[in-house]
């Protein structure tokens, strides 16, 4: 009972959310800085539908069938009180952390968080971009910290907030300025910019929730060079607005034409698991070699 009330609070929430952070990027566009909407924007709140409403009835689903269970199987409990907070926040931004970085280096996992990571804008609704898919990769993580006694609830809980959070970091507006030692700790528009860029420098960098702490700890932290803009979206641009195209084309499609093309069973487990980039590496490698070379003869120009 508790915990339908609380999803359904965030349902709500969430739907109110959703409608102020599109009056607030569309109203500011239009009225103050009198730019044209985001191309993308639209196929962006699309695809956020399914998302948010999947999620809605998987999440308690999951949280009742699988995270529970756990919880009353392990025999640990690490209390929820204003005390074992701070811990909770250290749990909570480990697991985002974890599974942000498993997504950007799991081929199987890229396939879907890439769509979030292809548009060739970066606004409010570049955060909506997501599917159904993305709640899954969340529960090895949950798995393993709930075995130790955190409470299942609580750590769910966080995670969605922290990602709603995001939602106001994801904006071009801030580019030009420095967010001095706001950058170094928490995720801001400008450090979450560079994790959004496919210049070579910057990928796979900054993959915190609220915090860039873990970022430091395992050496994926980076400061937007100033000298370098970012350009956002993907290495191999998908061209297209459209959200069927859009989740074909920035990694589902690509992955189920390596799976087609490679020789064997074991080489398709590889594909699969490793890194985005293991198979058809010179492909990458070139491109990123190219781009590269680009900015190289651009600074020389
Ligand atoms: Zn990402």
């Amino acid at each position: 009972m508790l915990l339908n009330d609380i999803t359904d609070k965030l349902f709500i929430g969430s739907t109110f959310f959703l409608a102020a952070v599109l009056m607030i990027e569309v109203g500011t566009r239009l009225f103050i800085e009198k730019r044209k909407l985001p191309a993308d924007g639209l196929s962006n709140f699309l695809l956020f539908l399914p998302f948010n409403y999947v999620t809605h009835i998987l999440g308690p689903v999951l949280v009742v069938g699988y995270l529970l269970p756990v919880a009353d199987w392990t025999g640990m409990s690490v209390p929820l009180s204003w005390w074992t907070l701070p811990l909770y926040i250290l749990v909570g931004e480990f697991i985002f952390y974890g599974n942000h970085a498993w997504a950007h280096n799991c081929r199987l996992l890229w396939a879907d968080h890439s769509i979030h990571h292809s548009s060739e804008e970066y606004d409010f609704t570049t955060n909506l971009r997501l599917t159904p898919f993305t709640i899954l990769y969340r529960l090895p993580f949950l798995f393993l910290f709930v075995s130790l006694g955190f409470d299942p609830v609580a750590l769910t809980v966080y995670g969605g907030t922290i990602s709603s959070f995001q939602t106001f970091c994801h904006t071009d507006r801030f580019l030009d300025k420095d967010f001095g030692w706001l950058d170094y700790f928490f995720v801001t528009p400008n450090n979450h910019a560079v994790h959004h860029a496919s210049n070579p420098i910057y990928i796979d960098k900054n993959n915190g929730g609220l915090f860039v702490i873990f970022d430091h700890l395992f050496g994926t932290f980076k400061k937007m060079d100033p000298n370098e803009r970012p350009v956002f979206g993907v290495t191999v641009p998908i061209n297209t607005h459209n959200p069927l195209k859009i989740i074909t084309r920035s990694g589902f499609g690509p992955l189920w034409a390596d799976l087609k093309e490679a020789p064997d069973f074991k080489t398709r487990l590889n594909i699969l698991w490793r890194n985005p980039a293991w198979y058809g590496t010179e492909f990458k490698s070139k491109k990123m070699l190219e781009s590269e070379n680009d900015i190289q003869k651009e600074r020389a120009a």
